[in-house]
């Protein structure tokens, strides 16, 4: 049942979102501990959790108002993802929705925009597969071979995807494929096209998905396209010009990681500086020691400075400007800055860190995704390196 409905129209003079973050709250206190740990042990999807998102609004905070959402900036998902993770819980199982609706926002047709937009801010359908990743091309996008060939007025699909997270609980799927072979274009960005795909179709004609368990509950997957037979208007924008739109999904990817990030390493600290404070050892508070303290310190010092980064990152999102390159430090910096928090977190607890019931174990293994993916850190490195720096490429 929703306790909280996005106000539509509503002019936020305070950029921290306050009231959001406090229904949110409000929200996530009805899925405590307790709920993530089940999810957690048997695997499960947090169907509850995100129905309860979908009926508040918040996961269609970024749709316009003309299609049923809030129509409010990225920052005001950054505030909502954020305050899921800081309350243990996470927001894994639904937080695609919001940057891969982006793609089609702003390069889907008019009417692929009434005809799914509205139906995504009310939940009727579920946008949160994103299928990029493949086994054999890794990080290296443009060398991905999954072909969509024409065929009148279909696309016949072939090839694999790996790593698509939430493929078992999505109608929709955001793909990207080759149009033309990489060594057919002038430059190996080209080539590539979007899709929206309607995955309950596709399954029925030669789509099939593997699920694959990972150290953390992420509902990631293989899917297979044999042959599959799509609409031609499952195209997004123009044909071969799918990279670019595909990279401005990406830093709105980035910038909500980072801030998820940020949640949960003020989780971790919150967690730490309580424990360290009530449990007694050698007749007194073990916060008491300089040892225990500096370490809680230094982490929320250095989630507070990654904060600002976010918080810079997406302003120029939200700006229209460019931020490739803030979005990736915003990112590098508080999935380091979570690790570190989260490393700390389990020192204080010291033999209690490693008991499920206290969720720090369930939380470090979480928050370690995000050094890796979307997108790993020498990767960030090497952007920084290479296009602010001016030094010369690697690859
Ligand atoms: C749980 C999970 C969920 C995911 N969900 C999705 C999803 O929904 N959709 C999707 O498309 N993808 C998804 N991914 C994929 C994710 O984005 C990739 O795993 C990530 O981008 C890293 O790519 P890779 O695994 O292919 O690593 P690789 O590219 O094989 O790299 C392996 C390691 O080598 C390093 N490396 C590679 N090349 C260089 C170089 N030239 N110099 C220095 N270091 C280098 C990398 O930094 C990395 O540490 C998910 C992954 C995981 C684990």
């Amino acid at each position: 049942m929703a306790t909280f409905k996005i106000p539509q129209m509503m002019t936020y003079v305070d950029d921290n979102y306050d009231e959001i973050r406090d229904a949110v709250r409000k929200l996530c206190s009805r899925f405590g501990g307790e709920y993530w740990r089940e999810m957690d042990r048997e695997r499960r999807y947090p169907t509850d959790f995100v129905s309860a998102l979908t009926d508040s609004g918040f996961l269609s905070v970024l749709i316009p108002e003309e299609y049923g959402g809030a129509g409010l900036e990225l920052s005001a998902a950054s505030a909502i993802l954020e305050e899921i993770h800081r309350s243990g819980g996470n927001g894994g199982a639904c937080h695609a929705q919001m940057y891969t609706m982006g793609t089609l926002l702003r390069h889907g047709s008019a009417e692929q925009k009434e005809n799914f937009l509205p139906k995504i801010a009310t939940g009727d359908l579920r946008l949160q597969a994103f299928g990029v990743t493949e086994p054999t091309s890794g990080t290296d996008t443009t060398r991905i071979t999954t072909f969509a060939r024409r065929a009148g007025k279909e696309y016949i699909v072939s090839g694999q995807k790996i790593w698509t997270s939430r493929a078992e609980h999505s109608d929709l799927m955001i793909l990207l494929a080759r149009t033309e072979k990489r060594e057919d274009v002038v430059k190996p960005s080209r080539g590539l096209s979007v899709f929206l795909i309607d995955m309950r179709e596709a399954l029925k004609r030669g789509m099939s998905i593997r699920p694959i368990r990972t150290m953390l509950n992420h509902s990631t997957t293989e899917v297979f396209f044999d042959e599959v037979p799509i609409p031609s208007d499952c195209l997004i924008g123009e044909e071969g010009k799918g990279f670019t739109y595909i990279m401005d999904g990406m830093n709105a990817e980035r910038a909500l990681i980072a801030s998820e990030c940020i949640g949960d390493g003020r989780f971790f600290i919150d967690r730490a500086a309580k424990y360290a404070t009530d449990r007694s050892v050698f007749g007194r508070s073990i916060g008491q020691n300089q040892g225990v303290q500096f370490p809680i310190a230094r982490a929320h010092i250095e989630i507070e400075a990654a904060a600002e980064m976010v918080k810079k990152s997406v302003a120029l999102f939200d700006a229209g400007k460019p931020c490739g390159s803030e979005v990736n430090m915003a990112k590098m910096l508080a999935s380091e800055a979570s690790w570190r928090a989260a490393d700390t977190c389990v020192q204080v607890h010291g033999g209690f860190g490693f008991a499920e019931e206290y969720d720090i174990e369930r939380k470090f293994r979480e928050t370690r995704l995000y050094q890796v993916a979307p997108i790993s850190t020498n990767l960030i490195l090497s952007h920084v390196a290479t296009h602010v720096l001016g030094m010369p490429k690697s690859f």
